[in-house]
């Protein structure tokens, strides 16, 4: 448990309404940058309303990435948003699911702790809610509570209570609803319509929470006569009726809720007082991404690319790492199954750098290698994550060590199993809570092109897979110009391989992805636009763009 001072904790909680994929998470992160921003420390939870007990055996095609925290939880991809906005690391405290709190009752039920009686839904599950809203309290000043789905969901009801409790419990000045609905426009008609925001705005009511402020997100500018409209049928301030208009890229997000005052409304509502707002450097990445001064062509290879949401972080850190050289990252992606040695030239040519992405199972693997050969051959800045670097040694030990058969255990067991699972892995059979999850030290060596871009020595990254580049074969690879740039600790586990003899090619098993922070973006990332900006500048050019971006 994180030690607790006295501060009062204030509570914003924020739910949807009309329809999802509207941008909650985003939301939630941006106000929770500027409330950052105004000098209060803050953090946010997310509480998503399905039945799985075990986000990380969900399907990424279903649910997009599975994000991984320092502490080892498999939590969903929103928690992402939030560390790369406010630039606070997140924990398994600030996710649950519905099927965590079930679980954690019904154990607790098991264990006689109710004493006999009838557990419900309403108290024991709201409470066990409400346990977990509070988890934080007296340790951030402000916590932003995002509650997945929809208002009207039968699965969103029992959060929808929780938050109710609490705000009666601890008042309206401690608690406020944020509502974030949809207004769309009807083009036949010419119009905007509001009647999906006021019946979301009811059925909250219903539930017995007033919703204080609404955030209309629309496709089209708000006039203001619409904005009136709503604050007077559902009963909220007319300032705090507040348009979220598309933009051109998230990070803007924050900077359209400053220019409408949204925070200054929420702390208005919280009644929290504090010094103003500074978002210059925020301002200035943004800018960054909206004027690049060129852009580079980065071939995404993997076998979810159908559902973009599967790279979430690994698209975020292109755009952060874009950023902080002056560039613009174009994706090509590409469906590792589809490539072929016929048609890898013509799927990957032209492009100035090859990522192959993580992934579990045998599927596209052989087109993964075959994408490694082809940038290890033509010297294309190459970056391999986590089964990306393990196909870049089965590469490696195939074409230029001479071990025709090598593969990893994961697919084929065969003599030259240069991934493996470790001999003690090997013994368990459950595969459940079998992987390596979360922060692992690795130490770099010293000159490495890993080195170069950390600038330090020892670094902590987070892990999500089960095996591992097996040490049987290190002196052979070795031998052959493989460098083990980072391992742990005890040299046990490998955890960066790098080529000699090549511009950059570089494979984590790790996931380095996820510590990407907007703004700061990830070491890696940047060094690996870097390398494809000099592969398609030439160093001369390459340099005066990096000196420019100074
Ligand atoms: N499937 C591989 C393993 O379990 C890689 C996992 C990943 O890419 N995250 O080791």
């Amino acid at each position: 448990m994180p030690s607790r001072s006295k501060r009062k904790t204030k509570y914003i909680f924020v739910v949807g309404g009309v329809l999802s994929s509207v941008g909650k998470g985003i939301a939630c992160a941006s106000l929770g940058l500027l409330l950052k921003s105004r000098g209060f420390s803050v953090t946010i939870q997310k509480f998503d309303p399905y039945i799985n007990v075990d986000p990380g055996t969900m399907n990424p095609l279903q649910h997009g990435e599975v994000y991984v925290t320092d502490d080892g939880a498999e939590t969903d991809l929103d928690l992402g948003h939030y560390e790369r906005f406010l630039d606070v690391s997140m924990t398994r405290f600030n996710n649950a699911t519905t099927g965590q709190i079930y679980f954690e009752v019904i154990q607790r039920e098991r264990r006689g702790y109710y004493l006999g009686k009838t557990v419900q839904v309403i108290p024991h599950i709201t409470d066990e809610i409400k346990r977990r809203m509070t988890y934080f309290d007296g340790e951030y000043d402000i916590v932003i509570i995002e509650i997945g789905g929809t208002v009207g969901d039968i699965e969103s009801q029992p959060y929808l209570e929780a938050a109710r409790q609490l705000t009666l419990e601890r008042g309206r000045s401690s608690c406020i609803t944020i509502l974030l609905a949809y207004v769309p426009y009807i083009r036949s008609a010419g119009e905007l319509k509001t009647k999906p925001t006021q019946h979301a705005a009811k059925e909250l009511m219903e539930f017995g929470i007033i919703p204080e402020i609404i955030l209309c997100r629309t496709e089209q500018r708000i006039p203001k006569e619409v904005r009136s409209k709503i604050a007077l049928f559902c009963n909220v301030d007319e300032d705090a009726v507040i348009e979220i208009p598309d933009v051109e890229t998230i990070y803007e997000v924050p900077l359209v809720m400053a220019r409408r005052n949204l925070d200054a409304i929420v702390l208005r509502k919280l009644r929290l007082k504090n010094g103003t707002l500074e978002l210059d450097t925020w301002t200035r990445f943004v800018q960054r991404i909206k004027n690049p001064r060129m852009t580079v062509e980065i071939a995404l290879v993997g076998k979810y690319v159908s559902y973009r949401d599967s790279y979430k972080s690994i698209v975020e850190a292109f755009v952060h790492a874009g950023a902080l050289n002056n560039c613009k990252v174009e994706l090509r992606w590409i469906n590792s199954e589809d490539i072929t040695r016929d048609n890898v030239e013509e799927l990957l040519g032209g492009v100035r750098g090859v990522l192959v992405a993580p992934g579990f199972g045998a599927r596209g693997i052989e087109g993964k290698i075959i994408a490694i050969e082809y940038v290890r051959t033509r010297q294309i800045p190459f970056f391999g994550i986590c089964l990306g670097m393990q196909c870049a040694v089965i590469e490696f030990a195939r074409n230029v060590c001479g071990l025709a058969d090598a593969n990893s255990s994961e697919f084929k067991r065969t003599r030259h199993s240069v991934i493996h699972l470790l001999p003690d892995q090997e013994r368990v059979e459950n595969k459940g809570g079998t992987m390596r999850l979360g922060a692992y030290p690795c130490m770099l060596l010293r000159g490495s092109k890993a080195h170069r871009a950390y600038e330090q020595e020892l670094i902590f990254e987070r892990h999500r897979h089960r095996y591992e580049l097996s040490n049987t074969f290190r002196p052979l690879l070795e031998e052959h110009g493989m460098v083990m740039s980072g391992v742990s600790p005890d040299n046990r586990l490998v955890e960066i391989i790098e080529l000699k003899n090549h511009p950059w090619f570089v494979g984590v098993q790790f996931h380095p992805e996820l510590k990407s922070r907007a703004v700061s973006g990830h070491p890696l990332f940047v060094h690996f636009v870097r390398a494809a900006l000099r592969s398609k500048l030439g160093e001369d050019a390459a340099n005066e763009m990096d000196s420019a971006g100074e």
